[in-house]
């Protein structure tokens, strides 16, 4: 399948991306784990959105469209790929549809993932990750079998740093001004797909049932 997953931070993009891939293999594409992997590395991608990320805001476009412009072209896109985490931005959304035109991929759908902001709140404050696979954990539901250790890979599982409560509330705040416009974009297109991610048990079989697979 080829689509493309919306949602606030906390709505459950990583989560339902995993468990999507394992029903066709498709490949997760996440910008988020891909810009923290650069700045662990310290690479120069990695040095540029550092302070973004920190403060909560987003990386300029024009990274972000190198970087998917490279990854989408990666062999294993071909049979399938979920974005999770992008398109962010109107200018993002417009600049991936001339990409796909122009690489001859037609999109399955945009999910788009609806959770109350009270509820994305409590997730992004108990939500925990591995700085080393990105697997997600959370200290209140989820919690890794031993504290501080990936169930995964054995890496360090730790709060992010935009996750404290001043990042968060400005991480809202950009979906908000500059993500939640696409549900519009996407609705505009014949594309969007929505989603009750409440409970993250149904989100799952619902958007399957939306693709009719
Ligand atoms: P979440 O969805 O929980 O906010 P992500 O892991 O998707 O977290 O993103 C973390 C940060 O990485 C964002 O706050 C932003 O700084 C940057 N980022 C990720 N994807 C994009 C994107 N498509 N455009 C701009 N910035 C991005
Ligand atoms: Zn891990």
């Amino acid at each position: 399948m080829k689509l493309i997953l919306l949602g606030a931070p906390g709505a459950g993009k990583g989560t339902v991306a995993k468990l999507l891939t394992a029903i066709d293999g498709s490949v997760q594409i996440s910008t988020g784990d891909i810009l923290r992997a650069a700045v662990k590395d310290g690479t120069d991608l990695g040095k540029e959105a550092q302070g973004y990320m920190t403060r909560g805001e987003l990386v300029p476009d024009a990274l972000i469209m190198g970087i998917m412009g490279e990854r989408l072209l990666e062999d294993d896109c071909k049979p399938g790929f979920l974005l999770d985490g992008f398109p962010r931005t109107i200018p993002q959304a417009e600049e991936l549809k001339v990409l796909l035109a122009k690489l001859g991929i037609e999109l399955d759908g945009a999910v788009n993932l609806n959770v109350p902001r009270d509820v994305i709140l409590d997730r992004l404050t108990t939500r925990r990750t591995c700085e080393d696979c990105g697997e997600i954990y959370n200290v209140k539901s989820n919690p890794p079998k031993v504290e501080g250790v990936c169930d995964k890979c054995g890496g360090n599982v730790v709060q992010r740093a935009d996750e404290t409560e001043e990042a968060i509330s400005k991480r809202l705040d950009v979906f908000k001004e500059q993500t939640a416009p696409l549900v519009g974009f996407y609705t505009g297109e014949n594309m969007l797909i929505d989603i009750n991610a409440t409970s993250s048990d149904v989100v799952v079989a619902d958007i399957k049932s939306a693709l009719g697979i």
